[in-house]
């Protein structure tokens, strides 16, 4: 049995960060994974894909030159080797530095290999037994695949799989019509694909308003993307170039199928049963206020808590167990104020709740709204879709939540974030002089124009 002061099980957003804090101090460290370090986001996940995002982009705006003035003979073609190429580049250069970093950490051992409790304290990996006082699990969340007729019989893509195509699917079917899947979708959609979305729930990313799932959807529409929304019954049955998806009574003739219905946590294959750790019915590791499972020494970071679905989300877990357990300070998952953003073009960029939230919360609202086309940066540029939001409490003038559905939406939207989490009331964030011309500088008056509802 090898004994370590911490053993950390995946290398995704919050562990190594951890691991490599304690080996920085002198503590003996391991740090095991699987597959690949850097986990989702550097491998299958943010980094490749806003580097393929940023690919179909660039075939968007080529293809739109001419209303700039910028003249470009012929078609524009796109090489998927090349954006391939591109994503992978980006994804290597991230893993090799973390491997380079890693390798410099003295009392760090990497070890490549499925992590399995064998006890509480006890960890079994290529055969080997290791143990250590303090376990940290970040083991991340893989593609969920769900039940439905016919999908077992076809050769169907998740999120990890397609972003490592070369080649331009003739008809893409993204099942799923949520981030991920529309994500994928508009980028395939500008390399040149046909692509139809096909979502159950009534709307697209139906977490968000509705006001925002439906300017989501019209920015889908206005690009050629199909979406079927209240889909009751989906089947799949192979053809010979593809699948054919039959949707309620419509059929799809699909060369691609993506699945994109959602993530479910790494905590099934760890034996969290001999070590006596708990999770919820879905298998997130149940997790206290400072990520503490309910095994004393045992700790659970990253999307397997089910306390956040993202790069920051994580990276934040590891910040609040290193301020606690390295720092002396008292940091809480609780005062954590979610943000993400959604990397269509224009990006949608949210914090705090959302309006429909606001208003089950009981409290009297206020809200503004602006449409991008009342944005000086965004006429400039020329791209003008979506619309801006704030919702704040009338009475005492929190800034409860945020959406930028816009040009620079996933940056401006920073604005909100970072008052909403230094406790800026709107009376406050209203008097702020934002630079011109930015979409940034929208804030005061979006927030000058609030009116209670
Ligand atoms: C297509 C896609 C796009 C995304 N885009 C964004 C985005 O733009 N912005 C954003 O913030 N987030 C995005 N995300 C989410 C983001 O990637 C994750 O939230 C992030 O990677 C945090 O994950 P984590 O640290 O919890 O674990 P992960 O990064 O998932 O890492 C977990 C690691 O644990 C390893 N592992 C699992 N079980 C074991 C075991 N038993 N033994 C050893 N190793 C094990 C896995 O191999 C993996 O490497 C995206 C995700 C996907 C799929």
């Amino acid at each position: 049995m090898k004994s370590f002061d911490a053993i950390f099980i995946g290398a995704g957003q919050a562990g190594p960060f951890l691991a490599a804090r304690m080996a920085a101090k002198g503590m003996k460290v391991a740090l095991i994974e699987r597959k690949f370090l850097g986990g989702t986001c550097v491998n299958a996940g943010c980094m490749p894909t806003k580097t393929l995002v940023a690919s179909a982009r660039a075939a968007h705006v080529a293809r739109h030159g001419a209303e700039y003035g910028v003249q470009i003979s012929g078609e524009i073609a796109i090489d998927m080797k090349t954006v391939r190429a591109r994503a992978e580049a980006v994804t290597m250069s991230s893993r090799n530095g973390l491997a380079n970093w890693f390798s410099g950490l003295k009392t760090m051992t990497v070890i490549y290999g499925h992590a399995r409790f064998t006890a509480p304290k006890e960890i079994t990996v290529n055969g080997e037994m290791l143990t250590a006082p303090k376990i940290f699990l970040n083991v991340g969340a893989r593609p969920v695949i769900p039940d439905m007729p016919g999908l077992a019989d076809i050769d169907y893509l998740t999120s990890t799989g397609i972003i490592h195509l070369d080649s331009l699917p003739k008809h893409l079917a993204v099942i799923g019509g949520s981030y991920i899947g529309l994500e994928f979708a508009q980028m395939y959609r500008r390399f040149g694909a046909d692509v139809t979305v096909i979502e159950r729930g009534p709307k697209l990313a139906s977490r968000e308003d509705e006001d925002i799932s439906d300017a989501i959807a019209d920015i889908m529409r206005s690009e050629g993307i199909k979406i079927h929304t209240d889909v009751k019954d989906i089947r799949f049955a192979k053809r010979a170039d593809g699948a054919t998806v039959t949707i309620d009574s419509e059929t799809v003739a699909a060369s691609h199928v993506l699945v994109a219905t959602g993530r479910v946590p790494n905590t099934d294959d760890l034996g969290l049963d001999a070590a006596g750790v708990v999770t919820d019915k879905r298998g997130f590791i149940t997790v206290d206020d400072r990520l503490a499972t309910n095994v004393e020494g045992i700790w659970a970071l990253g999307d397997c808590n089910g306390h956040g679905a993202f790069t920051h989300t994580s990276y934040n877990d590891f910040e609040i167990a290193a301020a606690n357990m390295l720092d002396g300070e008292d940091r809480k998952l609780s005062s954590r104020i979610l943000a993400y953003a959604l990397y269509i073009d224009p990006p949608l960029g949210r914090v705090g709740m959302t309006e429909k939230q606001a208003r089950a919360s009981g409290r009297k609202i206020m809200v503004s709204t602006r449409p991008m086309n009342r944005v000086g940066r965004a006429n400039e540029r020329g791209e003008t879709k979506g619309f801006m939001k704030v919702v704040a409490d009338a009475e005492t003038k929190e800034i409860l939540g945020a959406a930028i559905l816009g040009i620079e939406g996933d940056e401006a939207i920073h604005g909100f974030i970072d008052a909403m989490n230094a406790g800026t009331t709107y009376p406050v964030l209203k008097w702020s002089v934002p630079i011109h011309p930015t979409v940034s500088e929208l804030i005061p008056t979006l927030l000058g124009d609030l009116k209670s509802i």
